[in-house]
């Protein structure tokens, strides 16, 4: 049988890096066509306007969105409207408003939104989650440290407002944080640094409840580092490396998942769409609007890519 017929709009890094590989390799997708003003994908369709390929494309059943957060509102609204079901890269919007609008769309069309968390799909996220599972958390550190340059080449919505800063990367931990506990914890302080003439932050640190400390820093280079570790008062030692994809319990390294964390995401939506559901869960969006609502601002060096 052939695969679900999917569009991606917005080809760029993650697009190219991620959802075209995973969607080639599984038999349950098949890439219809692309929306991008730039961008293609060679020997897909393309269309450089999303109403014409809406018009066009009936038979195109998903819509996976890979755009910054900035203009992905408006592109998920028209798709709902259209009877698409819709996947949202992460983060799902730019506020959490904008996300309770689509999920009311979505029922109202009787279709499947998914808003997506790639960082949940870890390969040792879920056997964090399972030994947790029941436990009083008592601490925790979650270290994300990383190179914007890298990541991010030139990509100056990180810094306009809806861009989220480091916390575009940050929301990763925070995904898998807002997974792995047993009960959920809230932001108590936060400290932002923007770079001077900027809209968002380029590190952070946040306190939360239960002990759980978090330090974000987009200024990284050589190796990256993207930690969590969480003490319970069993006296348990729960650590995930490699945002989320190496898991060791009490210096023990554990076997993980063997599916990474693309193909995972697919495979749920195939899921999602079969059974008619959706899956939509702000909780890492509410840690980070509550850091920036809270948050201390220091303005610290500029900042140029
Ligand atoms: P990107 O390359 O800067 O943008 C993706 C594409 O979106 C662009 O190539 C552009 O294509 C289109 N686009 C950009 N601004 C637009 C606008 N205002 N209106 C319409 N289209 C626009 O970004 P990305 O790194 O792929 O990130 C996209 C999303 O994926 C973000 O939410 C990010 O958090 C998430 N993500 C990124 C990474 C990563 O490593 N970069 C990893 C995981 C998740 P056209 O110019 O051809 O239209």
């Amino acid at each position: 049988m052939a695969g679900r017929k999917v569009c991606i709009v917005g080809v760029g890094k993650i697009a190219r890096d991620q959802h075209v590989p995973a969607i080639d390799a599984s038999p349950d997708w098949e890439l219809a066509a692309t929306v991008s003003r730039q961008g293609s994908v060679e020997g897909v369709p393309t269309f450089r306007d999303f109403d014409v390929m809406l018009a066009e494309r009936d038979d195109i059943e998903v819509v996976s969105l890979c755009l910054p957060p900035q203009p992905r509102f408006q592109y998920a609204r028209k798709a709902l409207k259209a009877g698409r079901h819709v996947m949202l890269e992460k983060p799902p919007g730019q506020t959490l408003a904008e996300v309770h609008h689509l999920q009311r769309l979505a029922a109202e069309a009787g279709v499947t939104l998914f808003a997506t968390w790639h960082s949940r799909m870890g390969k040792g996220v879920a056997g964090a989650k399972a030994h947790l599972a029941g436990k009083e958390v008592t601490g925790g550190r979650i270290t994300w440290k990383e190179d914007v340059r890298h990541w991010h080449p030139g990509q100056d919505w990180v810094f306009e407002p809806g861009g989220m800063g480091v916390f575009d990367p940050g929301i990763n931990a925070l995904s898998i944080l807002t997974e792995i506990l047993p009960k959920p914890v809230h932001v108590l302080r936060a400290d932002l640094d923007f770079p001077n003439g900027r809209q968002t932050p380029i590190a952070a640190r946040i306190e939360f409840s239960r002990g759980v400390a978090m330090e974000l820093d987009w200024l990284q280079t050589g190796p990256q580092t993207w930690d969590i570790e969480i003490e319970t008062a069993d006296g348990s030692h729960v650590v995930l490396r490699s945002g989320g994809n190496e898991l060791w319990i009490d210096g023990e390294r554990k076997p993980v998942a063997d599916i990474e964390e693309y193909p995972a995401l697919y495979a749920r939506m195939a899921d999602l769409v079969s059974e008619g559901r959706s899956d939509v869960d702000l909780s890492p969006l509410v840690h980070v609007a509550d850091a920036m609502t809270l948050g201390r601002r220091n303005i610290v060096e500029p900042f140029a890519f």
